[in-house]
Order: structure tokens, then sequence, then C-alpha cells
């Protein structure tokens, strides 16, 4: 499977899940090269190229040298790679909890709606740059929002991008809205008007806490 590249090693390290509802979680990351999107503020566009193509044997091994077992698969674009991300998955023991991350433009198969424990789905709005036909699958979405163990990230830049997460008619109980910040001096300045929108809006208040933690260093 391809996993990104940082320096001249795959990215796999153990941190605190920064994002999501498993906030300040214990975890081994890994991100899987290649996305499908090209969001102008992304902040991983290391893993946009390609990575380092490894054994998934070799994947199962490396994660099991951690004693953590909660797992993040991120990217990229994780469910680019559904068919190595199962063998893996089957390759670990079971009871690794796994989260996974995702732009929600790739159905999940049915072995990985089984297996997977937490979705966090981040369907990317218009200021990501991307185009709105490829940034946002209507039936993919629709399936995410059937499951009961998702929930929907979404960076907002102000209350404008509320029309466009609305007219998804997502489940509420399930959305989540993150500042949009690619620094902890950002996030600090942008959070307050977000707080505003969940409060009108009736939904969670996203977290950046590696922002919080460790501002722009990467692999933590
Ligand atoms: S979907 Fe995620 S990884 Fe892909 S370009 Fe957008 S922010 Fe970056």
């Amino acid at each position: 499977m391809n996993i990104a590249r940082l320096k001249s090693d795959p990215e796999i390290f153990y941190s605190l899940q920064g994002e999501g509802a498993q906030v300040g979680t214990p975890a081994v990351f890994l991100r899987l090269a290649g996305c499908n999107l090209s969001c102008t503020w992304c902040d991983t566009k290391h893993s946009w190229g390609a990575g380092l193509e490894l054994p998934v044997a070799d994947v199962a091994r490396r994660l099991q040298e951690y004693t953590c077992r909660h797992l993040v698969i991120t990217g990229g674009e994780p469910l680019l790679q559904q068919a190595e991300l199962e063998q893996l998955l089957e390759l670990l023991p079971p009871d690794y909890v796994v989260e996974v991350e995702t732009n929600g433009t790739v159905e999940p198969s049915r072995a990985l709606r089984q297996r997977v424990d937490w979705w966090n789905v981040s369907p990317k709005l218009r200021h990501s740059g991307n185009d709105a036909g490829a940034a946002l699958c209507f039936d993919a979405l629709e399936t995410f929002a059937e499951m009961p163990n998702v929930w929907f990230k979404f960076v907002v830049q102000g209350e404008a991008d509320w029309r466009d997460i609305d007219a998804l008619e997502l489940p509420l109980h399930q959305i989540m809205l993150m500042p949009c910040a690619a620094t902890r001096a950002e996030l600090a300045a942008a959070r307050p008007a977000v707080a505003e929108m969940c409060l009108q809006h009736g939904v969670r208040l996203g977290e950046r806490l590696h922002l919080v933690l460790w501002d722009t260093k990467k692999g933590v």
C-alpha cells in the first residue's frame, strides 16, 4: 500500500487525535498517500504525490510496534486504497479501535463499514477551491449519513458556508464545524466566530488540538 512520506520515512507516528469526536485520544496515525481533491488550504500537501510503496504485512508489523491500539487512518484520501485497507485491518488484532478520516467522496466498502469504529467525514466546501462536482459526492454522503458512527467535520470560513452545509441535509447531531486555520494564531482568531455559528445552528464545535499544541509542525 502507498504510504505518505515524511522525509524518507513512511508517515506512521504516535500522537494525540487532534480532531473529531475522539479528540485528545492517544493514537497511532497512518497517513496514506494520494488524494482525489486539491484543497487550496490543505495542510498535508506532501501526501498528494507518490509515497512509499510498502507490503500490507509490513505496515501491519510497523503499526504493532506501538503498544497503542487506537489507529487513525488518514491521508490524503485513504478510501482510494480500500482493498489494501481491508487487508491491513484483517491482519491487525480485533482489539484495535479504528478511525478513518476521509473527504467523503468515496463510498466505503461493506467490509470497511463493518470493521471501522469511527468515521470522520470532511466534505469540502467552495472555499476549498475544488470543483463542487468533484468535492461533493451525494451518493457517498448519503451512505455515510445512514451510519451511526460518523461525524461530518466541516472546515468553515464564515456564516456564508452554512447554506451549503444545510443543503446537504445531513443529521445535525453528527455535524461539527472547525475553523479554517493553518496556524495556532489563525485558529485563535477564527474560533469565536465559528463558535457563534455552532450556537446558532445547534451543531458541535470541532477542536484542532494539533494546532493548539504543535502549531505547524508535521508528523506529530
Ligand atoms: S481532501 Fe484532505 S488531503 Fe485531500 S487535498 Fe483536501 S485537505 Fe488535503
